[in-house]
Formats: structure tokens, sequence, C-alpha cells
């Protein structure tokens, strides 16, 4: 049973016109409807980026897959209409909204959550509405399991992260999120329910994986679990030298299984700029950053290695084991002495670790404001100029919040999913995460656009190796140069499971057909 249904109105003449499609719709969906005209302002019609605003026809609230279908069944059977399943809404352009569309609140959708042993493995089964905090919280408290792979903030759904590819510092090692289920169920754009995995309806499962949304609706993934780790030691390192930074954070992705559990990194302003700056490096309030160890011959910005060692409470952190181990990782890389920070956190803490910094940005009115992000993969031949022309001359005044970048491993990704990224073993993911205040006291959402553009133009140009993670394209050319030789593919899945493209009409890549 649909739980129930809202809609959006705004305008007198188009309310009552409005009503009228929305209760007919109502009626063909057999729904158990209460509609609410104004509903929770109107969610649907926003998302984190908060830069693209359309507004839909209505937002459904669907409890089970049966649910899912009869809304997609719905739609296909429409003259016009369209659906996109929206996670949590933190996309940036818009790609969870539908103009005039139905939007189907995904978090709705609560169940299952259940564990699953099979030949000596534990998987959860997941419903794609389930946000990720919620995985992590029920699977350590209830079972002391956890997933292998995450992604920094955990506030996003499992089939929102799942329709791109969900990376973290355990990227390096377990691959992106999508490497890490084996069975999803999916409503494809024809309504059909099907369970699908490498060995069943195979095509369907990768091409939704990394999908965009294009290819069917994720109902339910299995992920595969792993023991939870107790402890975390968290750790921060500063490097003035970009190549000495990669060269170490390469070394140690490519040590796959003598390694850390997670590599990250980010670009800092060489100043005492407190949101872009020095400040934003210590772990501990009473840890200080002093200047007087960034040698002479540093530039306009800094780069900090993050890294966590995952330990057991047995090991208490200040005599055993994990002093010595860190020692041994850390006494290979070539950070400046004086600049290293550390702090032992549960595991729960550590992967929670953005939510502080959600409440510190709501508090500050920056959670609300706009957030024009920018998200690439970039070849490691190519990362030393990316350097040198973006960090070091585009960025050189920070954006006002992380600017990460570190390598992951070609070999971890799986060619068969729908998302590409450069041809190159090793590529980095860049990831300007932008907490700019509103203007007056920051500036305009469009030069910081503007800004965006200006790197790609530069990627683009110099004939850089890179592709937009979380790609957002205006033309049918752009998309098809995003995809490159995996074009034809991408639209064969869309001819076999959204003949008519009437999902995800957010990411603006197929037009709905009659
Ligand atoms: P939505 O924004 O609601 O949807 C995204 C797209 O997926 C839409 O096209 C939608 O139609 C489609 N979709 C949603 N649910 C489903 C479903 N069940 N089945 C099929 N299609 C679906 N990404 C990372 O990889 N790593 C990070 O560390 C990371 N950190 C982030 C931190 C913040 C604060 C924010 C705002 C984003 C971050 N992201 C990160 C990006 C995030 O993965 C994407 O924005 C993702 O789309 C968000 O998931 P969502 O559930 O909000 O999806």
């Amino acid at each position: 049973m649909l739980a129930y249904l809202e809609h959006f109105v705004h305008e007198k003449d188009a309310e009552s016109r409005q009503d009228d499609e929305v209760a007919s719709l109502s009626r063909a969906l057999e729904l158990q409807a209460s509609i609410d005209e104004l509903g929770p302002a109107g969610i649907a019609s926003k998302d984190f980026g908060g830069i693209k605003s359309v507004k839909p026809l209505a937002m459904i609230r669907p409890s089970s897959a049966v649910d899912v279908a009869r809304v997609v069944k719905a739609v296909a059977a429409s003259p016009s209409l369209t659906v996109a399943a929206r996670g949590n809404g933190h996309s940036v352009n818009g790609q969870a909204m539908a103009e005039k569309g139905l939007v189907l609140d995904m978090r709705a959708l609560e169940e299952p959550f259940e564990i699953l042993w099979i030949e000596g493995t534990a998987y959860l089964e997941v419903s794609g509405g389930a946000l990720w905090e919620d995985v992590l919280k029920r699977c350590v408290s209830e079972v002391g399991l956890a997933p292998r792979s995450w992604t920094d903030y955990l506030g996003l759904t499992v089939g929102g992260t799942l329709s791109y590819a969900g990376v973290s510092g355990q990227t390096f090692r377990y691959g992106p999120q999508t490497s890490n289920v084996t069975e999803l169920e999916v409503v494809t754009g024809k309504g059909e329910t099907l369970c699908c995995s490498l060995t069943q309806n195979s095509e369907l499962f990768f091409g939704a994986l990394g999908g965009l949304g294009q290819f069917g609706i994720i109902t339910r993934a299995r992920v595969v679990l792993q023991q939870a780790p107790e402890m975390v030691r968290w750790i921060r390192v500063v490097y003035s030298e970009f190549e000495e930074y990669a060269g170490d954070a390469e070394l140690l992705v490519e040590e796959v299984e003598e390694c850390f559990d997670y590599v990250e990194g980010f670009v800092l302003v060489n100043s005492d700029d407190p949101a872009n700056g020095w400040p934003t490096v210590p772990l501990e309030p009473e840890q200080v950053f002093d200047p007087v160890h960034i040698p002479s011959t540093a530039g306009p910005v800094l780069y900090c290695l993050e890294l966590g060692l995952h330990y057991g409470n047995a090991d208490h952190p200040y005599r055993s084991r994990v002093d010595m181990d860190v020692d041994r990782l850390l006494g290979r890389l070539r950070f400046i002495q004086g600049l290293k920070f550390q702090t032992d956190v549960t595991y729960t803490e550590f992967l929670l670790r953005v939510k502080r910094v959600e409440e510190d940005a709501k508090a500050s009115g920056t959670w609300d404001a706009p957030h024009p992000w920018l998200n690439l993969f970039v070849s490691k031949s190519n990362i030393v100029d990316f350097d040198r022309e973006v960090f070091k001359k585009i960025l050189k005044d920070g954006v006002d919040g992380p600017i990460l970048v570190y390598p992951l491993l070609r070999t971890k990704w799986d060619n068969r999913h729908s998302v590409v990224v450069p041809d190159s073993d090793i590529f980095y993911i860049v990831a300007l995460l932008r907490f700019s205040p509103p203007p007056p006291k920051g500036p305009p959402a469009e030069l910081l656009v503007a800004q965006n553009n200006e790197i790609i133009q530069f990627c683009t140009s110099r004939g850089l190796d890179f592709k937009l993670y979380f790609p957002n394209y205006q033309s049918r050319e752009d998309w098809m140069k995003h995809f490159g030789k995996q074009w034809s593919r991408f639209v064969e899945r869309k001819a076999s499971f959204d003949p008519m493209a009437i999902l995800a009409p957010g990411q603006r890549i197929f037009s709905r057909t009659s």
C-alpha cells in the first residue's frame, strides 16, 4: 500500500488541474492515500546543491517494492509522466527531481533489514531507501558486523550511492560500494520487479550499479559484511610538496595488504584561515598546528594525508601493537616532522565523523546555502599538472570546505558496471566540497559554478584523462563524450530496461518518449 501521496500546487489555475490529475492518479494506483496539500515544504523540489528547483506533480511514499512497481507501471501507461527515485536528495544538480512528474520518497521504504549467512560470509539485505548511517548503527550494535566500503558522510541512501559508486578511504582496498554488493532487487522502467546478480539478470545488475538511476529503481541490495573493528587510530600528516604527498599516498594504496585500513587526503591553504588553512588539520581541540615546521620553500597550498588503522579494544592504544604498527607504516613516509596529529576513536565515531561537520554547518547556516560541488576522477599521469594549475592557482584560496585528493586503484573497479573512470591503473578522486556562507557574506553561487567550469575547461583543453563523478551535462554530445566507448552499452541498457525513458529525468540524459 502506498502510505500517502503529497502533491505540490503553487498557482491557483494550476491548482485545480493538478488536483484532478493527482486524484485520478490516486484512483488508478488504488492508493490508500492521504493527500497533504502543504506537505513538508516541497522537499521533492529541493536538493543539497540548492542550485536547481523544479516542481513535481506529486511525491509518493512507497512502502514496498510492489508500490514502486505499481507507480512505475502507471507512469509508463501515462502519455508524458516521468518518475524519479529520491534517496536523501543529496544530489547537487537536481538529479533526483522530476519536473511535473512523480517523485518516489525512497526513505519511506523501510524493509528489509536482515542479516544472512551464505557459505561463511555475512550479508545485509537492506532496502534501497535505507540510510548508510542506520546501516552502520544497526549492524554494529546488533551483530558486531559492518560493510567494508563506505562513503565519508553516511546521511545518504543505499540506492543513491549505488547509483553512482560510493567512494571513501576504504575504496583502495575493497573498491567502491558498487563492488561490495552481490545482489539487487530492481524495478525496471517497464515496471518489472527483478532480482539480479552476477549470474541472474546480470546485465541489469551491472547496469544499475553506477547507472545514474537510468535502468531501474533499486528496492533492495545485498551488501557484503565483515567483523566490525572496535577502534580506529586516526592520523593526519602534512606535506609541502605535492610530488612527495602523491608518491607516498600511491605507495600506501599499492601495498594494499600491508597498509592502513583507510587512506584519504586533502589540500589546505598555507595560511591561518580557519575554514581553509592550518586550523582544519588538528584532530583534537588541544592539538596545535605550529607553522614554524613548514619549510620556507612551501607554496600557497599544503597537503594532508589522512589515515586510519583499525584495532581491537584489547590493544590499549598507549601500550599496544598499534603504536608499533603505526610507526612502521609511517616510517617510510616523507611528511613534515612536527606536523603529525593523531587520536583514537571508536569505529562508529570514526565513520560518523562528518556528522559533526553537518551539525556545525547547520549551526552556521552553510548547510542550507547553495553547494556547487565538483567531483572528478583524474588519472595519475595528469595529477601533477592538475595540482600546478588547479590547486596552486585556481583554488589557492580554498573553497571554504574540504578539497579532497587521494588515489584509487583501477583494479578494484568493475568495468561491467555503468560508472566510467579514467583509463589508468591509478586515478585520483578530487572533490571540491564547498561550504561558503550565502551572499552577502560569501560569494554568489554563479561565481563558484564559473570556477568549476574553469577547472573542467582546463582539464578538457589540456587533454587530461579525467571523468566527472556525479556527472552533470546539458547536451547529448557531452554525455556521449563522458561515456566514450561505453556510450553504446549505456544506450542499449536503456533500451532494454527503460525503453520509454521514464526514469530519473533529473539526470537529463534521455527524453521521455510517448
Ligand atoms: P539522491 O540525491 O536522492 O539521488 C541521486 C540519484 O540517484 C538520482 O538520480 C536518483 O533518482 C537516483 N536514485 C536515488 N535512489 C535510487 C534508488 N533506490 N534506485 C535507483 N536510483 C536511485 N559520495 C561518495 O561517493 N562519497 C562520499 O564520501 C560522499 N559524501 C557526500 C557528502 C555529502 C554531505 C553529500 C551531500 C554528498 C556526498 N556524496 C558522496 C555524494 C552522494 O553519494 C550522492 O549525492 C548520492 O546521490 C546521494 O545519495 P542520495 O541518497 O541523497 O541520492
